[in-house]
C-alpha cells in the first residue's frame, strides 16, 4: 500500500487513477495550486477549491483511490494583492471542510514581500484551525527560501511536527531534520529528485521522517513516482519497514494529525459503485458497463 501525498489529479486522467490503484495507492492528497496560468478573480479560486474538494474526491472513489485535499493560496497568486486579500477572505470556509488535511501548498516562489504576507497570514489560519502544513519551496534560491520558510514557520508559532517541507533536495534535507520538519521529495522524471537519488537519500539518512511523493500535474511528471521508487528500494536493499515509512506510514503520521485521514479510510472501503453519479454526472461514456465492487467489510 502506497499513498502518493502531493498529486494534482485535477491535471491527470482516468488511466492515471486506475494505472495508481492498480500499483498500490489507496490514497492521494491534492493540495491547492497554480494551474498554469493566472485566475484573475476570486471566483475561479472558489470554484477550483470546491472542484478538488467535491468532483475530483468523487472520481478519485470511482476508480478506489481515497482522495484528501490541503487548502491554500499559492505564493505565486500570493504576488496579485487584489486576488490575494479575496482569496484569504474565503479560505477558512473550505479549509473547514471534510477531507482537508494542510493548509497548503504554501511557502515562496520569488521571496517577495506580497508573499511574505500571505504565507505568514496563512500560517496563522493553520495554527488557528489545527491543521498541518505543506510548504512549497521555491525552485530558484532554494536552500535560502527553505531556511527563511523554517525561521518564518517557526516565528509563527506553528509545531515543525506538524509542517511538511516539500520539494526537498540534498541541499536543503539536513536543516530540514535537525529543525524537527518532516522532509517531503517530489520524484520526478526528469528534473528536481530521482528515484536513484532518493534511495541514496534513505541509506544516509534513514526512513524518519522522510515523505516520497509524484508532485504529478500538469506537466511532464510521473503519477507512478511513489511505487516506482519503493521498487528501486527494494532493489537497493532498503528494509521493508524503511519503504513503508517513506512511502505509507510518514505521510498518514503527519496529515492524519488533521483527524481527516485514517487507515479505516481505504482498509474499510466504501465499495466503488460506478453506476454513482456526481451532480448528474458519471465517470463513464457510452456503452461502459459500470464497475460495482463489493464492500470487503
Ligand atoms: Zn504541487
Amino acid at each position: 500500500m502506497f499513498i502518493d501525498p502531493h498529486a494534482h489529479m485535477i491535471s491527470r486522467t482516468t488511466d492515471d487513477y486506475e494505472a495508481m490503484a492498480k500499483a498500490g495507492v489507496v490514497a492521494v492528497i491534492e493540495p491547492a495550486f497554480w494551474i498554469g496560468q493566472a485566475r484573475t478573480n476570486a471566483g475561479s479560486y472558489a470554484d477550483y477549491l470546491s472542484h478538488i474538494l467535491g468532483f475530483e474526491r468523487f472520481r478519485a472513489g470511482q476508480f478506489g483511490v481515497r482522495h484528501y485535499c490541503c487548502i491554500g493560496l499559492n505564493s505565486k497568486e500570493a504576488n496579485n494583492e487584489p486576488l490575494a486579500e479575496a482569496v484569504m477572505e474565503i479560505l477558512p470556509g473550505f479549509a473547514t471542510k471534510e477531507g482537508v488535511v494542510a493548509i497548503g501548498e504554501i511557502g515562496y516562489d520569488e521571496q517577495t514581500a506580497l508573499e511574505d504576507k500571505y504565507f505568514r497570514l496563512q500560517l496563522d489560519l493553520a495554527r488557528d484551525l489545527d491543521l498541518p502544513v505543506m510548504i512549497h519551496t521555491p525552485h530558484r534560491d532554494k536552500k535560502r527560501g527553505a531556511s527563511r520558510s523554517m525561521d518564518v514557520i517557526i516565528e509563527h508559532k506553528v509545531d515543525p511536527s506538524r509542517v511538511v517541507i516539500d520539494h526537498v533536495n540534498e541541499e536543503t534535507i539536513q536543516e530540514v531534520r535537525d529543525r524537527g520538519f518532516w522532509a517531503a521529495f517530489s520524484i520526478y522524471p526528469h528534473s528536481k529528485m530521482t528515484a536513484e537519488r532518493m534511495v541514496a537519500l534513505v541509506k544516509t539518512f534513514g526512513p524518519e521522517r522522510l515523505i516520497v511523493d509524484s508532485a504529478c500535474d500538469w506537466g511532464v511528471s510521473d503519477p507512478l513516482s511513489v511505487p516506482k521508487t519503493a521498487k528501486l528500494m527494494a532493489e537497493h536493499g532498503l528494509s521493508e519497514d524503511a519503504i513503508r515509512k517513506v512511502t505509507y506510514a510518514n505521510a498518514l503520521a503527519v496529515y492524519g494529525q488533521s483527524g481527516q485521514m485514517a487507515e479505516a479510510d481505504w482498509l474499510a472501503p466504501a465499495a466503488i459503485d460506478q453506476r454513482t453519479l456526481y451532480q448528474g454526472n458519471t465517470v463513464l461514456r457510452g456503452g461502459q458497463v459500470p464497475r460495482v465492487d463489493q464492500s470487503e467489510s
